[in-house]
């Protein structure tokens, strides 16, 4: 069977030039890093190469990255760090109430851990308010940290005005750019940000790899204690061959990111208006205009998600229901609920993010699909007696 891949904000496939870069670094070029002799050297000069390529891509200095295992462990990283740093200065953390796991689950151990943090609600659109930041910082908080764009709904932020409120108050400002790097253009500086999470299986790298920018002076603990790698930062032997691939994968992004979101956005805006005209009683989900060029989030009245997302599997189309995260309980999504979505039209959510490999034929298939799959869906529904 025909399959069509429709989950490009849970992972994306390895670009085969990113596989051809990576392959000599496993048994060719295989050195340790940290090594002085050749074998070091040419491991540790493809580190660099790649952290170059990422700090041009973000304007920011190459000391400035630091490599990680992916972008859970950067976001760990930057809450923990800036926490355990800080805490003289301060104990409490601004964030949003639609961020990733990541960020959350984070929240809530150093909640328990002696810091207060304040979840900020956001608009019916998914946008947060910067003058609801303005409102929450008391003299003593020493972070903010706000997604730049969701990975559910595809919601990008007034990062820029938001970190200039952090500026201005003296406070961290760090971001999880995780949906964004590699997607869309960002720069460190124009964004005020302190700090940046991206992970390079996000923009068609390998798994088990990113990034936390550091911007220079800022005051953080190490994530991992033992070697001297990453500036002490973060101990631990370079994924070398991740790394490289990471670097390529960047490199690819920045020469192809603005033609291949436009042609992105016009796949994205014609399923989107192709459920919205051709099905009736269905709502889009997050603003339409400040949205990720890939994520389509949609609600249908009087079915199930789940019975949605097993349809098109039937069909070889492969779809989230709204979280990646959510699917397989029966907790509707936290960012839905933020959002404003009843527990119902929750429910009947499906989440479809494309990618560059992505075609127009699947597109109209999968809409093809789609309105079979609801219209029998709905035939059956107690919902709808
Ligand atoms: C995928 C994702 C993460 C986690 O990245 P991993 O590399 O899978 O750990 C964090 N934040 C957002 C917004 C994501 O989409």
């Amino acid at each position: 069977m025909k399959r069509i891949y429709l989950d490009y904000a849970a992972t994306t496939p390895v670009d085969s030039a990113v596989i051809k870069e990576m392959l000599p670094y496993f048994n060719e070029i295989f050195g340790n890093p940290s090594s002085l002799h050749y074998f070091g050297r040419q491991a540790s000069n493809a580190v660099e190469k790649a952290r170059n390529i990422a700090a041009g891509f973000i304007g920011a200095k190459p000391e400035e990255i630091i490599f990680t295992s992916g972008g859970t462990e950067s976001d760990n990283f930057a809450l923990k760090g800036i926490s355990w740093a800080n805490s003289n200065k301060g104990k409490h953390i601004i964030t949003s109430n639609i961020e990733h796991h990541a960020i959350f689950e984070s929240c809530m151990f150093l909640e328990k851990n002696g810091f207060r943090v304040s979840y900020l609600p956001v608009e019916p659109s998914g946008i947060l308010n910067p003058e609801e930041v303005k409102k929450a910082i008391t003299r003593d908080t020493i972070l903010i940290t706000i997604m730049h764009s969701n990975n559910e709904i595809g919601t990008i932020q007034p990062i820029r005005e938001i970190g200039h409120i952090a500026r201005e108050n003296d406070v961290y400002f760090h971001i999880d750019a995780v949906q964004s790097f590699g997607h869309i253009p960002l720069n460190v500086d124009e964004l005020n940000v302190d700090m940046l999470s991206a992970s390079a299986h996000k923009l068609y790298g390998p798994k088990g790899v990113g990034l936390l920018y550091i911007r220079k002076g800022t005051r953080i603990a190490p994530f991992m204690n033992g070697g001297s790698q990453e500036r002490k930062l973060r101990a631990s032997t370079h994924n070398v061959p991740g790394i490289v691939g990471f670097g390529k994968a960047i490199e690819l992004a920045s020469v192809n990111m603005n033609k291949e979101s436009e042609f992105i956005t016009s796949l994205r805006d014609k399923l989107i208006n192709g459920i919205l005209l051709d099905i009736d009683n269905t709502e889009l989900n997050g603003d339409n205009i400040q949205r990720l060029p890939n994520n389509v989030n949609v609600s249908i009245k009087f079915v199930e998600g789940e019975g949605i997302i097993l349809g098109l599997d039937l069909d070889g189309i492969a779809v989230s229901s709204g979280s990646a995260c959510t699917s397989g309980s029966l907790e509707p999504s936290h960012v839905l609920k933020a959002i404003g979505r009843t527990a119902d039209l929750a429910h009947g959510s499906i989440r479809m993010t494309l990618g560059k490999y992505n075609t127009e034929e699947e597109i109209d298939y999968t809409l093809e699909k789609l309105h079979v799959i609801v219209k029998r869906l709905r035939k059956m529904s107690p919902l709808l007696k």
